[in-house]
């Protein structure tokens, strides 16, 4: 967790660069027990809530994830200043993608983001994790006034291809997109015995 603490504060540092005031306001509201909760939620270890019914999301596989898909947009549907799209770009293929338009430079774009879909049950590191992170990022972002545009996408169909992701990138391109970072989060939880396992990479 103290992973998911400080690769989130990366996040901030990027977003908030030119806000040094709020920078710890935020880093301080950054909510472990809200990451773990998300974590076991996503990755069937406990019951959830959606749509008002209890259930569990054991499996996030390719034709076998619209539950989750559900859960991801329940939770960004609760947070202000997002408009969400839910993209359907082909049979079984929903990426979820929450957008924060900027106050000053709307067109300037900056994405955060991770793959929701998996290859078998549970699967938390892959990437309930980096799931989470996304959720977080959004939950706190979305209560602050930001320059800059900032999309929360949950990619599906990455185990079989970056199916999603590559949809999504190819409209960008279309549209002629001003997209100027993306943060890529998958795998952030992996608690390996190798020396070096938990240091965090260079995301910029
Ligand atoms: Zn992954």
């Amino acid at each position: 967790m103290n992973t998911f603490r400080t690769t989130i504060i990366c996040l901030f540092l990027c977003v908030f660069n030119s806000y040094a005031q709020s920078i710890q306001d935020i880093i301080d509201k950054v909510n472990i027990d809200t990451l773990a909760l998300t974590i076991q939620e996503f990755s069937g270890e406990i019951p959830t809530v959606v749509d008002g019914n209890t259930v569990t999301i054991l499996n996030r596989e390719q034709a076998n994830n619209d539950l989750a898909a559900d859960y991801l947009v329940q939770k960004l549907e609760a947070l202000d200043n997002i408009t969400i799209n839910d993209q359907q770009f082909d049979s079984n293929g929903r990426n979820i993608i929450a957008t924060q338009l900027g106050k000053t430079n709307p067109n300037d774009i900056y994405i955060i983001c991770a793959h929701y879909d998996t290859v078998a049950d549970y699967c938390a590191d892959d990437n309930a994790t980096g799931t989470a992170a996304v959720l977080e990022a959004a939950r706190l972002l979305s209560t602050q006034c930001l320059d800059n545009t900032i999309v929360y996408a949950l990619w599906d169909e990455e185990e079989i291809g970056l199916n999603g992701s590559f949809f999504y990138a190819t409209e960008a391109a279309n549209n002629g997109d001003n997209i100027l970072g993306v943060l890529n989060l998958d795998m952030m939880g992996y608690d390996g015995d190798a020396p070096g396992s938990q240091e965090i990479m260079n995301l910029i």
